[in-house]
């Protein structure tokens, strides 16, 4: 199988050539795993425009990193980032860059003794804008979290009913994707009944669900390092009432909005407004109390956000989560959210649950 790391790096090499800069040092986790295939909990990247890369982690990963990155050169040490900017300045380069949205300040003013005179400058998040655009290889693993994550809700909807709580159905939810094949849960699973399903981000508490109550389940599972994001929202024992039925088709029309604004090229001002017009449009303007969406892959919030800043336009193949929500205070919510890749066309749906509002 071919390295998909080496392209990676290749391409950020490209970034570097442009900001006039001899290497950078990169010390986000996730962005060190991104262009190396590292897993390891302690590692920096140092990473020449012309030249090859030093991966840096500790002793704890000497047998992990040679497995993981056989091709790169390693250096154990505790102190990576410190480590690799003694590399830099012992291999004569004077300008580096680094990862400001990672370096503290505290960080900074070791690294810059360290640098011993060379220019330190601000790699900006380069590595999170080539992120954006996902290979074949991870769509096909956020499509396998997706499907691990359907199938799980699928299989524990038959056990939810009055009397179970929130926590129980969380707790249910998360072994059955575990059991799938997740390796881990992409987050903290909200269940949230009754009242409670007005909080966006609520957590599963002790509270038995009771008749009539809607019931939002947001949830995913991670396989492989990818994030799965996935929203529904339900009525529990009784049909529903009118009030609960136009909260869903609203939201659900909303959502249909959304999704259709997806392509390449688009503002994802434009996206957001897509949906939130219609809930505006309705006089719910007040109760979406957040964006539209945002980028999945190896984190489960990426760029691009959409209807947070910053603003900027959708990539071929870039997947993202459609989840516009309307959260009535004191009485009850819908949010409803799937996981997507913007493609020509209509956008390839990886949440391939039914949207209905199903009685439980
Ligand atoms: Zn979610
Ligand atoms: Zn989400």
């Amino acid at each position: 199988m071919p390295d998909v790391h080496v392209p990676r790096r290749r391409r950020l090499a490209a970034v570097l050539a442009d900001l006039d800069v001899q290497a950078a040092l990169v010390t986000t986790l996730v962005n060190v795993r991104y262009l190396t295939g590292f897993t390891g909990s302690n590692a920096a990247l140092l990473l020449p425009a012309d030249g090859a890369a030093v991966l840096a982690t500790d002793g704890r990963y000497i047998t992990q990193s040679a497995a993981e990155c056989p091709d790169l050169e390693r250096v154990i040490d505790r102190e990576v980032a410190a480590a690799l900017t003694r590399r830099a300045v012992a291999g004569g380069f004077t300008r580096l860059a680094f990862e400001a949205q990672d370096v503290t300040v505290e960080a900074h003013e070791a690294l810059t003794r360290l640098a011993d005179g060379a220019e330190l400058v601000p790699l900006g998040r380069a590595v999170e804008a080539l992120r954006r655009v996902k290979d074949d290889g991870e769509i096909e693993l956020l499509r396998q979290a997706c499907a691990i994550s359907v199938q799980a809700l699928h299989d524990v909807l038959p056990q939810v009913a009055v009397g179970r709580t929130e926590r129980a159905v969380a707790r249910e939810l998360e072994t059955r994707m575990l059991d799938l094949g997740a390796e881990a849960l992409a987050f903290e699973t909200i269940v949230a009944s009754g009242e409670n399903s007005a909080v966006p981000h609520h957590q599963p508490t002790d509270r038995p669900i009771a008749r009539g109550d809607l019931l939002k389940i947001d949830f995913g599972a991670r396989v492989d390092g990818y994030h799965a994001d996935c929203t529904r929202t339900f009525v529990v024992g009784a049909e529903p009432t009118d009030w609960q039925r136009d909260l869903h088709a609203l939201v659900a029309a909303a959502q249909q909005a959304g999704r259709e604004a997806l392509a390449p090229g688009r503002d994802t001002r434009e996206v957001d407004a897509a949906a939130r017009t219609v809930i505006t449009d309705a006089g719910h303007g007040e109760h979406f109390t957040h964006g539209l969406g945002h980028g999945v892959g190896l984190e489960i919030h990426e760029a691009p956000l959409m209807g947070y800043a910053p603003a900027g336009r959708l990539d071929l193949c870039t997947p993202v989560t459609v989840e516009p929500g309307v959260y009535l205070p004191g009485r009850g919510g819908v949010r409803i959210e799937d996981t997507l890749v913007v493609r020509d066309g209509a956008p390839e749906l990886l949440t391939t649950t039914t949207r209905d509002l199903l009685v439980l």
